[in-house]
């Protein structure tokens, strides 16, 4: 199985597990990456530049970390702005889409935290899980994604 990284997750990555601190948690997924189980889509490179330049260029000079995307994941973006119009806002969410694209396109897991918010929701207040479930997308929390691989710091 192979998973693709919300933005949140690398955030978070560098507020609460600083590498001075937490270098086995890097080093496991620079593993994870060079083994091609784990990358993070194009919307998200962008994104990452809210978490600092360290990250972005962590990120963008990881060998084989970041997917290019691709004709068919824009054809999934704009099926998803055509059945949830209200959903993407701008600089909130404008990854979103393209992160469920890119794990429909590779058949790959979405970790991610964003919550699954309950049935009748308005579209502005989905949630990446909401959303993926429309495509047959599965969605895991980071912790999920780390006991799934076995990992123990
Ligand atoms: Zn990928």
């Amino acid at each position: 199985m192979t998973f693709t990284l919300d933005s949140n997750i690398l955030i978070n990555l560098v507020r609460l597990y600083p590498r001075d601190i937490f270098g086995s948690v890097w080093d496991s997924i620079e593993m994870t990456v060079a083994s091609g189980d784990v990358c993070i889509c194009e919307a998200v490179l962008r994104e990452v530049h809210r978490g600092g330049d360290e990250l972005y260029n962590w990120a963008k000079d990881l060998p084989g970390f970041m997917c290019a995307v691709s004709d068919r994941e824009l054809l999934t973006v704009s099926e998803i702005a055509t059945e949830h119009p209200d959903w993407v806002r701008g600089q909130l969410n404008e990854a979103d889409p393209f992160v469920i694209a890119h794990a429909k396109a590779e058949r790959s897991v979405v970790v991610t935290e964003e919550n699954r918010k309950g049935p009748n929701t308005e579209d502005r207040n989905q949630k990446i899980p909401n959303i993926a479930d429309d495509h047959g997308v599965g969605c895991i929390k980071f912790f999920d994604f780390v006991r799934g691989q076995g990992w123990q710091f």
